[in-house]
């Protein structure tokens, strides 16, 4: 036994989606191999516990989409939709950085995820520099699924982001090897295709074929905004799920942010392939992109989880933030009950650990997974009184400030809501520093 959580309030995600009450979790070589009731007497061999006597302990967040390389940018891009706000602000961001602004972006975005309970994501970087992506997460303890974005093709797309098809191929190629499978599996490679505007037909194909064959997931955008997919449609002569249809993209192992403006075709080719969407309601409304389908593809049972997308168009990178406007948002349109807050929390936790590939190693505490999760403490006016319905509570009056602890893969990474893999004074004055300086570049 390495590690002992007792008298918690478990909410587990478990078949049942139990909550248990004054349980016990016992971690041991970082997995989670016992939850339940207290056993009494000695505990021999125990190395450390935590007492959690009227905390909650939940699965860690999973964030489903993310650009750890645009934290930096944060803002810094407001008022713009979607290809304004990549040519004129991200773009030109992005080809500004050099190693060190993207360990500092990686640190940030990390430190904020691990703050606010979040254990791991599915990522898109820049097209280089992601090497210093997974180093960041490799020393603060993250679980990160993620990839160089691929870009071999486009209009406005500053010159320290072209690429040749082979380089893209090859540069992906050498951070697979380097980097998938590293930390006892804590790393995994993904291929980041951008999207159908900045990739051609040859680099999308092939990104289809060594998927397959490593055995790594794709990570795409999809029918984000209308625009986009109108030229989409003029490119391809095809809507952007049916073009990575042709492809051989789609799958489980494919997972597609975004999805606003599905055709019912799209619809049916994610529903039948099985193919996962990440939604990301904070960013859709930002870049005035529009409502996903959300109530719909539930009904559906189709594979959805939630995500922040990049800080630019968010701001935060905070799942709590994400969770009451996924809850929120869908019932104007489809009344009081569409999206239930334990349906938005299944998103955030079952739904991120398929977004990323590992639905049988996280997203749930249960006997046998990995131990990804996060104690919080429900006190203070936003949560008094607390009410009958524990999932309610945390999803429409949960705050990340109220996340004291987190572990990931058996490791405390936040103890008493202090950080014990990254100096927070560093990061955020290397955040502040290093972001002056590329603004001071690209104006
Ligand atoms: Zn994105």
């Amino acid at each position: 036994m390495d590690f002992v959580i007792s008298n918690a309030t478990v909410v587990t995600m478990n078949a049942e989606r139990e909550v248990l009450r004054e349980a016990e979790i016992v971690i041991s070589d970082r997995r989670i191999v016992k939850v339940g009731p207290p056993t009494r007497g000695g505990k021999n061999g125990v190395r450390q516990s935590i007492d959690a006597r009227g905390r909650v302990v939940v699965p860690g967040f999973i964030h489903g989409h993310l650009h750890a390389c645009q934290t930096l940018c944060r803002n810094r891009a407001d008022g713009l939709e979607l290809l304004d706000w990549l040519r004129e602000r991200i773009w030109p961001f992005e080809a500004a950085h050099d190693a060190e602004s993207m360990r500092a972006s990686a640190d940030l975005t990390f430190l904020e995820l691990i703050k606010s309970g979040a254990t791991g994501l599915l990522d898109m970087g820049s097209v280089r520099h992601y090497d210093q992506v997974f180093e960041s997460a490799r020393d603060c303890g993250i679980r990160i699924t993620g990839g160089k974005a691929m870009m071999d093709h486009g209009q406005g797309l500053p010159a320290g982001l072209r690429e040749s098809t082979e380089a893209s191929i090859a540069e992906s190629l050498g951070l697979l090897e380097r980097w998938h499978g590293q930390e006892g599996d804590r790393l995994r490679y993904a291929f980041a295709p951008r999207f159908v505007l900045s990739c051609t037909e040859g680099l999308m194909r092939q990104v289809g074929e060594l998927a397959k064959k490593h055995g790594v997931r794709i990570h795409t955008h999809a029918s984000e905004n209308p625009t986009e997919c109108d030229v989409v449609r003029e490119k391809t002569g095809m809507d952007n799920v049916a073009y990575f249809d042709s492809l051989g993209m789609l799958g489980p192992h494919t997972t597609l942010a975004h999805c606003v403006w599905l055709t019912a075709n799209e619809h049916r080719l994610i529903r039948e392939s099985r193919t996962c969407v990440c939604h990301c309601p904070a960013s859709n409304l930002k870049l005035a992109s529009g409502y996903a389908k959300i109530p719909e593809m539930l009904a559906e049972k189709m594979s959805l989880s939630l995500g922040s997308d990049g800080a630019p168009c968010n701001n935060n990178l905070d799942m709590f933030v994400e969770m009451r406007l996924a809850a929120l948002i869908h019932k104007p349109r489809s009344g009081p009950t569409a999206v239930t807050a334990l349906q938005v929390l299944e998103m955030a936790t079952l739904g991120g650990a398929r977004a990323i590939g590992m639905e049988q190693e996280v997203g749930s505490i249960e006997v046998g997974k990995r131990a990804d999760l996060s104690l919080i403490d429900l006190v203070g006016a936003h949560a008094t009184p607390k009410g009958e319905d524990l999932v309610s509570q945390l999803v429409f009056a949960g705050r990340s400030s109220d996340v004291t602890d987190v572990m990931i893969d058996g490791r405390l990474v936040m103890k008493n809501r202090e950080l014990t893999t990254l100096n927070e004074g560093q990061v955020l004055a290397a955040a502040e520093r290093h972001a002056s300086r590329l603004a001071e570049l690209i104006s």
